[in-house]
């Protein structure tokens, strides 16, 4: 889950960039544009070109600020590159119907525009964007072939124009292939990341019984330990073994055994809070990590566990089973090993009073058996 959020973040810190790249080349063609005019070469009222710079750069900080905002909320909001491509494309258009003698240079940003496209776009998108590019250049010779034919020479206008649509058709091709390999990216990158999740998801419960592992447990109790030391709260440690399980495995067989280990487990794993943590330690041996709550309350939990363990009966050879119990609290700031080494000791002591019974320290040093 972390993972694919990271990389939602990283594409979203991808196109922040590529927008903040986008608007520097809109700013030196702007600039072009502006020494053009000063040329001579720009044919058009300074109020129309106001208006003209007003719209377009009114319309694209708007985009920007838009997508900016997305990236500060972290929001998966819908791309803005078409939009961006298409009012760029629409001013590039609208400039070169006012240019004479350079518009073959300016043309030139058009191909600067389109391979935005092939990052974000899916290639009949890409396809479609290029048409667009086409079509707005033909309405802008159109109307320079109306209203400039001063300006215009059928000859060169074809050389161009066969020129630039062979350019397009060009980047047509590369933008597709460039879009596919995207897809195939997209989707291994989808694959690993799944892979990652059920790798980690693995490495952290036990295969027999479902709950976690032991090294799931010494992992949480070292991030248990650090809140309890930094906030000055504290934690209970259950270990739970259970009694004489070797006579059952030299009755009843390993399969029988384990069916019990599995049943087992999922008792303990409803027995649980969300905050908790059950684990399984290794054999026939448990841990139960309970947190918010002193000692007194994880004892009556505990005991309550070991009481509905007695009542069960497990597997199909409905078997009787009893479990013996070590509980303590954490005591800062000693290691969490310390604690689950006293937690051991302290059911090595319900073993010796005879098994089937919860032995919890209430004080440090101070013994207390519940029967
Ligand atoms: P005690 O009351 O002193 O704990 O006696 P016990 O028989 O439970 O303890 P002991 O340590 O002598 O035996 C534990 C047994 O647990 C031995 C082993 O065969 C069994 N065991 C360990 N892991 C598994 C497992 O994954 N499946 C099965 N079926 N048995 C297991
Ligand atoms: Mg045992
Ligand atoms: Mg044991």
């Amino acid at each position: 889950m972390e993972i694919s959020l990271n990389s939602q973040r990283v594409s979203q810190l991808d196109t922040l960039r590529r927008t903040l790249l986008a608007s520097g080349g809109a700013f030196l063609y702007s600039l072009v544009i502006l020494v053009c005019y000063f040329l001579g070469y720009v044919l058009i009222e300074v109020e129309k070109l106001v208006l003209l710079f007003t719209c377009f750069w009114s319309g694209h900080i708007a985009s920007v600020v838009f997508v900016y905002r997305r990236h500060r909320q972290n929001i998966n909001a819908p791309s803005m590159t078409l939009v961006h491509m298409i009012w760029a494309i629409i001013f590039v258009s609208i400039t070169l119907y006012h240019t004479v003698e350079i518009r073959s240079a300016l043309m030139m940003a058009y191909l600067t525009i389109l391979p935005f496209g092939a990052f974000r776009l899916k290639w009949r998108g890409f396809f479609g964007v290029t048409l667009f590019t086409l079509a707005s250049y033909a309405v802008a010779l159109f109307f320079i072939q109306q209203t400039r034919s001063g300006f215009w020479s059928p000859q060169v206008e074809v050389i161009i124009g066969v020129t630039f649509l062979l350019a397009m058709m060009g980047y047509c091709i590369l933008g597709r292939e460039f879009s596919m390999m995207r897809e195939r990216l997209t989707q291994s990158n989808q694959q690993l990341t799944a892979a990652l999740i059920k790798i980690e998801e693995l490495a952290i419960t036990d295969e027999l019984t479902g709950i976690y592992n032991r090294r799931h447990l010494l992992d949480r109790l070292d991030k248990q330990r650090a809140i309890a030391n930094r906030e000055g709260s504290s934690f209970v440690l259950a270990f739970i073994d259970l009694d004489k399980f070797k006579s059952i495995n030299d009755q009843f067989g390993h399969c029988i055994g384990d069916d019990v280990l599995r049943q087992f487990s999922d008792l303990l794993r409803e027995s649980i809070r969300e905050v908790d943590l059950v684990a399984r330690y290794g054999g026939e041996e448990f841990v139960l990590l309970l947190n918010g709550v002193g000692i007194e309350t994880a004892a009556i939990v505990v005991e309550r566990i070991r009481s509905a363990v007695e009542g069960l009966r497990f597997s199909d050879e409905n078997l009787a089973m009893t479990i013996s119990v070590g509980i303590t609290e954490y005591l800062a700031p000693e290691t969490a090993k310390e604690t689950l080494e006293r937690a051991d000791k302290l059911l090595y002591k319900a073993k010796q009073d005879g098994r089937n019974r919860v032995v919890q320290d209430l004080v440090a040093g101070k013994l207390e058996t519940i029967d």
